[in-house]
């Protein structure tokens, strides 16, 4: 017999060899209906997987993120599966689950799929997910799988097979189907009950543009309609919302093919926006003890080379800039942390002095290959709300309280409403491949931990996350529709304090590393923007928003009045626009009403005469009619509110 550990502590026993589906009917038959995999010993395994020994289980359904993955992933074999049998001989790349579904990368030779064909696919699908087909898992050698995939004539298989280690090889079927794969899966295809194929694009194999272009499917499935319904109205939603759409729309930024792709050029309306959220940054920053620094847009590639980033990243980066000295070859700033260790070192410090905080708005350079590029979440130029933070390792905690009390004064600021800290913490069985002392380790991680308690925040650890120089802290924020990014990482790093031998003078005379912080609650300006305009839909708070009222005249004949006005709340720091032209008032609101101006300001004979305003808010209609001073109280403690 062996213990089976519930999550909640109770202990059951069963026959070895059991699974976690008969634990699961042993609880109830309803539960075992609905366990897509379970977690044995912390890690994630098909259900029908038999255990061996005494084991901690906890059982995983559609609520919990690992169910979902392993349903998209087993959907992906159900995707691949249909293909097969609509077009015999074609040859499959990979089949991952990703964040919002699944894709299958294909080979289809001279046939083109295109979104036309993805009708006929899904109905497949369907058909061989009602067959409620088992998974089953095989382990085989390598030269066998090899064989097999030599007979299919299947390339990019071997390719695969290729870096895989014999004992470690297992091939998964359902129907008439099999593929390479490590799992896990669902028990049988019958738990998938609404499937929709989303899109068809081209993804070049392993990622690499010298490789040839693959077929990508994209897919989402659900176990039940009502679900893949609600899914298709927030997909709808997110079209509405995207950032590319109304960034343009609301003229804030604009690419151009000329410039350079991944390149953004910020408008005027979009420069102020972002100039706004730069001060507000900046005045947090100062009252929170930074020192602002600035360095240049390109450093010398020996920069680089010190800090491991040229060994790291070079062949996939900008190449380095020459000189007409042939010798001096410089950098396009892929990170600003170089510069700051450069700016540390420039004078002797004392442990009297530390922390010290560097924060710059520093605009950086990465190569993003042309198919990765997207709006502003994907570009090849951005500005980081970039700081380092030089601390003796018994101030690591208080750093990152007071980091932590930032971005949450940033999320409060912009409406961010949920979200769950991510610490990222070491391997526990393996602990050679970082770098930095045990001691130093356990110090910032445990200080982590009590930084992140001590706020109250729903937190998940997640171990062996961690990067080989240090440990860290991701905000994984949900937007307004449900959609999870990571914002505001606070990293600790051993590795560049060493690597630019920094030090510090400490209270025994000796000479001691400081540990370096570095942080950015926006993370990239740009991609921050993106994600700010998708979860408000436009509708920026009152304090940020380009345009905060629209003063509309009901005739020509009060323009200027309209002017007069303008210019008193330009006074009291309101910020806006008369829209003097030759048009109706319906037709100034409805257009006020999309460019998402938040207030509008009607003038007509009345209000002159009794020196009113008539109030109409954006997306509530008429609020009453007030005068100026009225107004900007009301506008006043809607900003206060936030910032
Ligand atoms: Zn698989
Ligand atoms: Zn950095």
């Amino acid at each position: 017999m062996i213990k089976i550990t519930l999550p909640d502590g109770s202990v059951r026993e069963f026959e070895k060899g059991a699974t976690s589906l008969d634990v699961a009917k042993s609880i109830s038959e309803g539960l075992a209906r609905n366990v897509l995999a379970a977690k044995v010993n912390g890690e994630v395994v098909d259900a029908f997987r038999a255990i061996q020994t005494d084991s901690d289980l906890q059982l995983l359904t559609w609520n919990d993120d690992e169910g979902k993955e392993t349903m998209w992933h087993s959907s992906a074999h159900i995707l691949a599966e249909a293909l097969e049998v609509l077009y015999p001989g074609i040859k499959l790349g990979i089949g991952p689950p990703i964040e919002n579904g699944f894709y299958y990368d294909v080979d289809a030779g001279d046939t083109v799929i295109t979104e036309g064909d993805l009708v006929t696919i899904e109905k497949k699908m369907t058909e061989l997910a009602r067959q409620k087909n088992a998974f089953s898992r095989k382990e085989i050698s390598k030269s066998e799988a090899v064989a097999h995939y030599q007979q299919k004539g299947d390339e990019y298989k071997l390719d695969l097979l290729d870096g895989l280690e014999d004992g470690s090889i297992t091939f998964y079927s359902q129907g008439n189907f099999t593929d390479l794969c490590r799992g896990p899966h669902i028990p049988n295809t019958s738990f998938i009950k609404a499937i929709k194929l989303l899109s068809v694009a081209g993804a070049y194999w392993r990622g690499n543009e010298k490789n040839k272009q693959l077929t990508r499917i994209y897919g989402i499935t659900f176990p039940k309609a009502k679900e893949l319904t609600e899914h298709l109205e927030l997909l709808e939603e997110a079209k509405k919302r995207d950032h590319r759409k109304l960034g343009k729309e609301m003229e804030l930024f604009t690419f151009s093919q000329k410039v350079g792709q991944g390149l953004p050029l910020w408008l005027p309306k979009g420069a102020q926006l972002r100039e706004r959220l730069e001060n507000f940054m900046k005045k947090a920053q100062l009252e929170a003890g930074y020192l602002p620094v600035i360095t240049p847009h390109i450093g010398s590639k020996e920069l680089y080379v010190t800090s491991g980033h040229y060994e790291k990243y070079g062949a996939d980066s900008f190449q380095p800039i020459k000189t007409p000295n042939e010798n001096e070859e410089f950098l396009l700033k892929p990170m600003n942390c170089p510069h700051h260790c450069e700016i540390y070192k420039s004078k002797p410090r004392s442990y009297k002095d530390l922390p010290v905080r560097y924060a710059e708005f520093g605009t950086v350079y990465r190569y993003e290959q042309s198919g990765e590029l997207h709006g502003l979440t994907r570009v090849r130029g951005f500005t980081q709300d970039d700081a380092h933070l030089f601390c003796r390792p018994e101030q690591v905690e208080e750093e990152f309280k007071k980091v932590i009390d930032l971005v949450l004064y940033v999320f409060k600021a912009l409406k961010f409403e949920e979200f769950t800290a991510q610490i990222s913490l070491r391997d526990k069985e393996d602990k050679t491949k970082y770098i930095g002392s045990d001691e130093n380790w356990e110090k910032a991680e445990s200080a982590i931990i009590n930084a992140v308690k001590g706020k109250g925040l729903k937190t998940v650890i997640e171990y062996g996350e961690a990067a080989f120089y240090g440990p860290k802290l991701d905000f994984m924020v949900k937007d307004a529709l449900g959609r999870k990014w990571q914002l505001g990482t606070i990293q600790v790093d051993y590795n560049l304090p060493e690597r630019f031998e920094l030090e510090y003078i400490g209270s025994d005379d000796q000479r001691h590393r400081p540990v370096m912080i570095h942080r950015a609650p926006f993370g990239s300006l740009e991609r921050f923007v993106a994600v700010l305009i998708e979860h408000c839909g436009g509708n920026f708070p009152l304090w940020l928003t380009p345009d905060q009222v629209a003063i509309l005249p009901l005739s020509e004949k009060y323009n200027e009045n309209c002017k007069e006005v303008l210019n008193l709340l330009n006074k009291y720091d309101i910020r806006g626009f008369v829209d003097d032209r030759n048009e109706k008032v319906g037709k100034k609101i409805r257009d006020a009403e999309v460019s998402k101006v938040p207030y509008m300001l009607i003038i007509g004979e009345k209000e002159i005469e009794n020196g009113t305003l008539s109030v109409r808010k954006h997306g509530e209609g008429d609020i009453g009619v007030m005068n100026i001073e009225e107004f900007s109280t009301l506008v006043g403690k809607e900003i206060d509110e936030l910032v």
